[in-house]
């Protein structure tokens, strides 16, 4: 049998297979070829048809195995090959989440922190404006001003390691997607960290370290906006109004009743703030910090925040409670550059907005920002990537699925398309194709129709 056949075989499927076998035994064929030949070679052929017949039928298995698939086949190799996948996953995982590198030298080197002296992020800064000025000046390529508006980096982050579940790293996607998708509509430069500047602050004190950091190395931005990651813009089109913090370094969302008052912790809330880039900013993180250090500092601050803020649990010093804390009682010297914001939702704590979404699309747009059309949405309590948040895990999920679908739908919008519901992945499309898609540009491009346009044609 030559290559020929065998090609041939391959195009019908193996189809052709019993022609063969039917030419060579057939009787008219066989009976007139067989009568003119001598019996040895008769018989020799006959035995050479067989080996034919054979061989092509162990062809034909060949190629429906290749067809039909080895799975039906070899379901044995298979399931040892997934094992051996799931496996090595599990194996990566562990060694990821294993605190210790024994290669590494400088892991065994660390020294321990003194319970002693004052904790400090780094060697003091004294002359930074004057710096930052004589290198803005220097540097006319990097403003930091665009088009008269000031330089924006927007910076978030998650852990070093994988969440406990999937599917929280599934949200971290999710998540970091809606903030990559407002910064490129508002022309905001944006950070994903996801290591720890400086071990004693580890977990939610990490933005500190890192919001110095990014301070000093990009001296052209004016602005540093921190965002938690379990934060989701829900206004796709508002703006934060800059022009109003002109003469403020600080901008966080609170309320100063609750604040001053009430002394409340949760009068303000960390998850999304603004640092103007300068000493004053430098001078308050330096003040802010000395609570941080993983271990008895921590524990012994998380003490004095709860017996002075109303409302705190016993539990080590976080982040959000220092910083009311030092506000408050140093207020007369950061509160002159401090802004409580509250006229729209730089943070919204997600249990009151969430189930009002619908409501919100009947009867309002984005760009409000407010309680009409939230700016953000923070899911405060949930931690989608730890394994125990105060609320139950389905309804957080559930209510980030709403979140995220909701703001994508801003921006599908964009594109044609929207989701199918508030908790569904799959879109479907809200226009048709047009040759002239320019009228769609102009019409829908958020960078032309800026917040406050929007709230003029509202009232
Ligand atoms: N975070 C970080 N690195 C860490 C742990 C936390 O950057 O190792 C950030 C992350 O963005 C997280 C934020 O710190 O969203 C604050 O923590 P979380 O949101 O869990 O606190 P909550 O808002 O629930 O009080
Ligand atoms: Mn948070």
């Amino acid at each position: 049998m030559g290559q020929e056949s065998f090609s041939a075989q391959k195009r019908t499927g193996g189809i052709a297979l019993p022609t063969t076998t039917t030419n060579a035994s057939s009787a008219p064929n066989g009976r007139r070829f067989g009568a003119a030949l001598p019996r040895g070679r008769q018989i020799q052929k006959t035995f050479n048809n067989i080996k034919i017949t054979i061989l092509c039928g162990f062809v034909t298995i060949l190629v429906l195995r290749g067809t039909i698939g080895v799975g039906s086949l070899g379901g044995a190799d298979n399931d040892a090959a997934n094992r051996e996948i799931i496996e090595e996953t599990n194996r990566i995982l562990a060694e990821i989440r294993s605190d210790g590198d024994p290669n590494d030298p400088d892991d065994l080197a660390e020294s321990e922190i003194n319970p002693n002296a004052t904790y400090t992020l780094g060697p003091k800064i004294a002359h930074w404006d004057q710096e930052r000025r004589n290198w803005l000046d220097s540097n006319p390529e990097f403003p930091n001003f665009v088009n008269g508006k000031p330089r924006i980096l927007l910076v978030t982050g998650s852990p070093p390691k994988p969440c406990d579940n999937p599917i929280g790293d599934h949200y971290l996607l999710k998540a970091i997607k809606n903030k990559i998708d407002y910064c490129r509509l508002h022309g905001i430069e944006i950070v994903y960290n996801i290591a720890h500047l400086d071990k004693e602050l580890a977990g939610y004190w990490a933005k500190l370290p890192l919001i110095r950091r990014l301070m000093l190395s990009h001296p052209e931005v004016e602005w540093i906006w921190w965002m938690d990651s379990d934060a989701l813009f829900t206004d796709m089109v508002f703006e934060i109004p800059l022009k109003k913090y002109d003469s403020y370094n600080l901008v966080v969302h609170g309320y100063p009743d609750l604040m001053f008052e009430q002394k409340s912790w949760i009068a303000l809330n960390t998850g999304s703030f603004l640092f103007r880039n300068c000493q004053w900013s430098l001078d308050l993180l330096d003040a802010w910090a000395p609570m941080g250090p993983k271990g008895p500092i921590r524990e012994e601050a998380g003490r004095i925040l709860t017996a002075n803020l109303k409302g705190r649990p016993a539990f080590e010093a976080d982040d959000q409670s220092a910083l009311i804390y030092l506000l408050l009682s140093q207020k007369d010297q950061w509160m002159g550059k401090g802004f409580l914001e509250n006229s729209y939702y730089l943070h919204g704590y997600w249990a009151g907005l969430v189930d009002r979404y619908e409501e919100m699309i009947e009867k309002y747009h984005p760009g409000l920002g407010d309680e009409r059309w939230p700016f953000v949405t923070h899911f405060v309590g949930c931690k989608p990537c730890g394994s125990y948040g105060d609320y139950p895990v389905e309804r957080c999920l559930s209510s980030m699925e709403r979140a995220f679908n909701f703001a994508d739908n801003q921006v599908l919008q964009l594109y044609g398309f929207r989701h199918r519901g508030l908790l569904s992945p799959k879109i479907k499309r809200i226009r048709n194709e047009t040759v002239n898609p320019l009228e769609f540009v102009d019409k829908f491009d958020i960078r032309r129709h800026p917040v406050h346009e929007s709230r003029e044609s509202q009232s």
